[in-house]
């Protein structure tokens, strides 16, 4: 207790609630790191961490858990390593994969969860799982010199009193996380530097085969491909081009600053503070009202802003029309649109569908896909999609609508 001395006079505060708490880490990034440390130093008895990724040098300016040598390893395993030597009285569990492929038992023991990824479909799988699960989530996010934080409380609880909105309620259509990679499809020869790496890499990548990551040393080949389809290319400058804004480009990586990821970790940790001593009938201050925060760092101004909650909200929305249709795995895009017509879901031409865990499209309007096989298609079975659609009423308005449906595949 003499570690935490200066916490016990602290109005509400009680380090035993702290003590024996779990907390779940998601994302051991910039923002995972501040979080990890924060809560570890305070003495938050139980930590999950969860990253898959490891530790590249364009972490080190933000990433105070690492240092050069821990180039190359798990981001998880060192964090664990630098937490217990920051407070050696926590218990550190880590996983290495995607949050999403972990069994629930992973998660049911968590009294709630902290987010710091940078990635928008982690941040509603995620969203979607605490909701699942019923727990706090409460999500951090910067890029550049903005960032927000959102707390999210699930309904039920009866400790934590107000259900707020949740991530999906704020985003109904979550902004695409698309890479720039589209850009790759522009036909014709390249017209900025950008386009110069995205070429260049599909050279690299018809030659050497499609890769994960890229070593220094292929990012050092696939920034000469970009130098030298910048002097053939008439629409651009003969330039050089460097390893790391290779990087940046083809892994689409934000802009990022400690500072600005330092001041919203350490809102997200104090919330999440908040919360555990809420869980245990205790007060150390209401959880932030609105719910979501926004700071720019370049007017030093934090905005509260008021959300609310969406009645249709694919998570949290109690409004939901929810079809489940049987398709067997060779059945085609017009045979499930035939299918969700029987249930009286009638698609009709104009229609976009898109996965619910993380808005990813499956169909646009203007896209030809009636022949495609479902398998053919990013669906998985037990994927939840939302269609959205242009109906007719009686009076011969038109009215736009949506259908949830869950595909089950057979066979
Ligand atoms: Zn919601």
């Amino acid at each position: 207790m003499a570690r935490y001395a200066r916490h016990l006079s602290l109005e509400g505060w009680d380090q035993d609630v702290i003590s024996s708490s779990h907390v779940l880490i998601v994302g051991i990034g910039a923002l995972g790191c501040e979080i990890a440390k924060n809560l570890a130093l305070v003495g938050v008895g139980n930590l999950i961490l969860i990253d898959m990724d490891t530790i590249e040098t364009s972490n080190l300016s933000r990433q105070m858990l690492f240092t050069d040598n821990d180039r190359g390893r798990l981001k998880a395993e060192v964090a664990k390593e630098k937490l217990k030597i920051l407070n050696p009285d926590v218990s550190i569990e880590t996983y290495t994969q995607k949050f999403q492929d972990l069994p629930m038992s992973v998660f049911e023991g968590v009294d709630l969860i902290a987010g710091g990824l940078d990635s928008f479909s982690a941040r509603f799988a995620l969203n979607r799982l605490a909701h699942e699960l019923c727990k706090p989530y409460v999500d951090g996010a910067a890029t550049g010199f903005k960032g927000n934080v959102q707390v999210i409380i699930p309904e039920g609880d009866p400790l934590l009193k107000d259900a707020t909105p949740c991530l999906r309620c704020f985003f109904p259509i979550p902004p695409a996380d698309e890479k720039v990679y589209v850009a790759c499809s522009i036909p014709g020869e390249p017209r900025s530097r950008e386009q110069c790496i995205l070429k260049a890499e599909d050279e690299f990548v018809k030659e050497h085969g499609i890769h994960k990551e890229y070593s220094d040393k292929e990012l050092d080949m696939i920034a000469k491909i970009a130098s030298r389809l910048s002097k053939e290319s008439p629409h651009t400058k003969a330039e050089e081009f460097m390893p790391h804004e290779v990087e940046n480009i083809i892994e689409n990586k934000i802009p990022s600053i400690l500072t600005v990821n330092a001041v919203i970790s350490a809102i997200v940790s104090h919330e999440v503070l908040k919360i555990l001593h809420r869980l245990s009938g205790l007060n150390i201050g209401e959880i932030m009202s609105p719910s979501y925060l926004e700071y720019s760092s370049s007017y030093g101004i934090f905005t509260p802003v008021e959300i609310s909650k969406d009645e249709n909200c694919a998570v949290c929305g109690k409004e939901r029309v929810k079809l489940s249709l049987k398709m067997k795995s060779d059945s085609t895009f017009a045979d499930m649109l035939s299918s969700l017509k029987k249930e009286g879901v009638d698609l009709k031409e104009t229609v976009l569908i898109t996965k619910i865990i993380d808005g990813s499209v499956i169909a646009a309007p203007g896209q030809d896909i009636m022949g495609s096989r479902l398998s053919d298609l990013p669906i998985q079975n037990r994927d939840i999609l939302r269609a959205t659609y242009t109906s007719v009423d009686e009076n011969g308005k038109l009215k736009r609508e949506q259908a949830e449906f869950i595909i089950e595949m057979e066979g």
